[in-house]
């Protein structure tokens, strides 16, 4: 028996409304089933989105910003009491475990507590006496209504690298949530309400191809934020921009993590099967693929191996903690399929299945879409298992004769998210942070992700735009400066006195 779907409605200039057109099924994809119909609105919708953050933005602009950051302290207070609700939407939507549904939750709310800091962020500079008598200073001002377009892998996370510090930044904000992980997007809008934030000021539009182009072409729009797959983040980029918006599209990726022979064993098998498998590898910083160097891949991988066949998959979306697996299903059915058969592509031309998690079966939920860690060795640099993102729990294995040819090998990469080295030698570490060419690194750290202060670096094709998510990158994202030049003639201050 199917459950009975969840609602999933817009939220429109402060109303929630469920639209009537077709919609897209959301599977719990611990057990297959679909637990809602997420609207996939048009033009209409994304338009009416735009007006009423364009009719709230002249007051919130006006708003100070000790009063907008305190409707951040709220809205922290309220993610924290409903934070168990949260992790088990986004559980349940999604299929990450607790465990992770909580950490991901986490760094969303570091993202509430930098926007609580928003005045401080504001500050301006100032130059006294540019010449005589010639007083200089900067504001930095909003810029009107802002877009988020946001993927299926962190429902809660995403979209909280976003709109807090816009709306904190003095922006209006308008969401478009991943069609597949909707729940978590209304959850956290009726928090914000909740919260205080005024009507119009956020909004939320589900939809697909037709409310993405209008959004990006709508004239009263004025920057975009997007985080998703790296095709959609060079189109949303180039036609973002085309219409003349700031854009910062964060895009895939394919992460490396070279382990070099003197690498710490145990913690090195315990840091890469938690990248490498850690949200069923679905997520842009997962470390996809290990560059051994020399005798790195005989120390490491018989105890990598067992880790992987030592890692519990099953159904995250019980509620006793004790249920839990280590790893829950991935995404969609048809998701799965195409990880199992780039797997089967690596086999093909030539690699070795060393831990094979396309046999993966949960007895108590047979139409889940699981799949258990993989470690896939001897794949080479022309295989497709090597080029293309994966996004699945599968570890590719390349082994190298030495540092060089490990650092040239993730350098020829087209993109650039994240890196790591494992190694007890700083001399190698300083040569790898050096050379290597990625946004994000990792010295013995597996998941080198940054958080709120910090900007989310990628490069190549992980990123389109200048200014990155996060940090004071997204403070100069979400405002304009304005430099005003000022002088006043002494006279009048004279008479001013003697009056
Ligand atoms: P996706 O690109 O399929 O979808 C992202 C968003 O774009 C969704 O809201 C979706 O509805 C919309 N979209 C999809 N196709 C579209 C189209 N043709 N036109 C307009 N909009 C469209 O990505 P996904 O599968 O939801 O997420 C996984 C991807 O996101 C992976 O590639 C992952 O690496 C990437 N990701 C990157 C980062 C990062 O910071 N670099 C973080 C998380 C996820």
């Amino acid at each position: 028996m199917q459950p009975t779907l969840a609602s999933c409605p817009n939220f429109i200039g402060g109303e929630w409304q469920t639209p009537k057109s077709a919609g897209s099924p959301v599977y719990n994809p611990s057990t297959g089933d679909v637990i809602a119909e997420c609207p996939i609105g048009g033009a209409a919708d994304a338009n009416a989105a735009v007006e009423a953050a364009q009719a709230a933005f002249p007051a919130w602009r006006e708003t100070p910003a000790v009063e907008r950051a305190r409707v951040f302290f709220k809205y922290r207070q309220l993610v924290e009491q409903n934070f168990d609700a949260l992790c088990r939407t986004v559980t349940r939507e999604h299929g990450k475990t607790h465990a992770e549904a909580k950490g991901s939750v986490y760094r969303g709310l570091e993202n509430i507590e930098y926007a609580c800091g928003v005045p401080s962020l504001l500050f301006g500079d100032t130059l006294e006496n540019l010449a005589r008598g010639v007083d200089c200073e900067t504001l930095l001002q909003p810029l009107g209504v802002t877009v988020g377009i946001t993927p299926f892998n962190f429902p809660a996370m995403v979209p909280l690298w976003m709109f807090p510090l816009a709306l904190a930044c003095g922006n209006t904000f308008v969401l478009k949530p991943s069609e597949k992980v909707p729940l978590t997007a209304v959850l956290l809008g009726q928090l914000l309400e909740q919260a205080g934030c005024p009507k119009g000021v956020f909004n939320i539009v589900h939809g697909g191809r037709e409310c993405v182009d209008t959004l990006l072409a709508h004239p009263k729009v004025r920057a975009v934020s997007f985080v998703g797959s790296t095709p959609i983040a060079k189109y949303i980029y180039e036609t973002g921009t085309r219409h003349g918006k700031r854009v910062q599209a964060n895009g895939g990726a394919k992460n490396y993590i070279v382990i070099m022979p003197d690498a710490d064993v145990p913690k090195t098998v315990e840091a890469l099967a938690t990248a490498a498998f850690g949200c069923a590898g679905e997520r842009c910083m997962a470390g996809s693929t290990a560059v051994t160097v020399g005798k790195a891949a005989e120390r490491l991988l018989p105890s990598l191996v067992n880790a992987a066949k030592a890692i519990k998959v099953g159904r995250t979306d019980q509620p006793a903690p004790a249920a839990q697996p280590d790893m829950g299903p991935v995404i969609t059915a048809q998701h799965r399929d195409r990880v199992m058969s780039l797997v089967a592509s690596g086999e093909k031309e030539g690699a070795k299945v060393l831990a094979d998690g396309r046999t993966a079966k949960v007895s108590d939920a047979p139409r889940g879409f699981y799949l258990g860690a993989t470690i896939v060795d001897g794949v080479e640099a022309n295989m497709t298992l090597a080029r293309e993102e994966v996004f699945g729990p599968v570890l590719n294995v390349m082994r190298m004769d030495d540092l060089d040819a490990a650092i040239a090998t993730a350098n020829a990469s087209a993109f650039g998210n994240g890196t790591a080295i494992f190694t007890n030698s700083g001399a190698a570490a300083r040569e790898f942070k050096h050379r290597v060419k990625a946004g994000m690194v990792g010295i013995n750290v597996g998941v080198p992700a940054t958080m709120a202060m910090f900007p989310f670096t990628g490069w190549d094709d992980s990123f389109y735009g200048d200014l990155h998510i996060q940090g004071r990158e997204a403070v100069q994202f979400y405002t304009q400066q304005k430099v005003i030049t000022s002088r006043w003639f002494g006279g009048d201050v004279g008479d001013v006195w003697k009056k």
